[in-house]
């Protein structure tokens, strides 16, 4: 991965950088055409935008990244430029900068929710060459918040198991996921959340692989499982239909850029 994580910039600030600025949850990208790109500026002040907290990332192949939290009282927007919610972005940015911009959000909005410590209310400040702060008071230290959740190809007979949630587009079908509780293992979350939704048994539970979700900041952990017993119940509130589908009759799935899309196609591979 042409991509390494810092916390320190080891290059000139004055060198021109990669900078993912965000105005509340949108980031400014170049738009040409179909294409977004992300400004490649020595400051943000070169744009004229007011830059209320900068992060250094790491470097792209030798070249500096920043994110920044722009200040969100402003609404000038440079020319042949715009704010974009990041999720639509995975078409037109290039695919490693859509996953830098995610990294970039999840380091930005963890700067901007722990200017305060969560334990007495004082202020924080970052801790010594760390992805991480201290309250000058208590001592707390926090980290950029990221949140565990698992997600869950179940096949039974050449089928897959793929559900309806009221919080999907209309019609479309997915995957079951659901969030790590604490205490659990990924394989306990795989049983509860799959048990909670759908009322059925899981075995022979196995690792697929994982995705950064930065919306705002889950961590997917993707696992295949085979079908153990139970009849499909929903409870309509968290998933209002579920059911299992052949590979050669699957309802609308979710796009290219989701872990649950990569499990969905391991399974018609598989089992087609
Ligand atoms: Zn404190």
């Amino acid at each position: 991965m042409p991509f390494t994580s810092s916390i320190i910039p080891s290059l000139s600030q004055h060198e021109p950088a990669w900078w993912f600025m965000f105005r509340e949850n949108e980031l400014l990208v170049h738009l040409t055409d179909e294409h977004a790109h992300i400004p490649k500026i020595s400051q943000p002040e070169e744009l004229s935008l007011h830059v209320l907290r900068t992060q250094y990332l790491g470097q792209l192949d030798g070249i500096a990244c920043f994110s920044a939290e722009l200040d969100a009282a402003e609404n000038f927007v440079p020319a042949d430029m715009a704010f974009r919610a990041l999720r639509p972005l995975y078409n037109v940015l290039p695919e490693e900068f859509f996953w830098l911009a995610g990294r970039a959000f999840q380091v930005m909005n963890w700067d901007r929710n722990s200017q305060y410590c969560g334990r007495c209310g004082r202020q924080t400040v970052l801790l010594d060459g760390q992805r991480a702060k201290i309250c000058t008071h208590c001592q707390l230290t926090t980290y950029p918040r990221i949140s565990p959740a698992i997600i869950v190809a179940v096949i039974k007979d050449q089928q897959i198991l793929l559900a309806n949630a009221p919080r999907f587009p209309h019609g479309l079908y997915s995957v079951i996921a659901g969030f790590v509780e604490p205490g659990e293992t990924f394989e306990d979350c795989v049983h509860r959340e799959v048990q909670e939704e759908v009322g059925i048994e899981v075995r022979d539970i196995r690792y697929f692989g994982s995705q950064p979700w930065p919306f705002p900041d889950s961590l997917m952990v993707g696992f295949t499982a085979q079908y153990a017993g139970g009849e499909i119940r929903v409870d309509q509130e968290e998933i209002l239909e579920a059911g299992w589908f052949r590979a050669d009759k699957l309802p609308d799935i979710p796009g290219k850029v989701s872990i649950a899309r990569r499990l969905i196609d391991w399974f018609v591979e598989n089992y087609s």
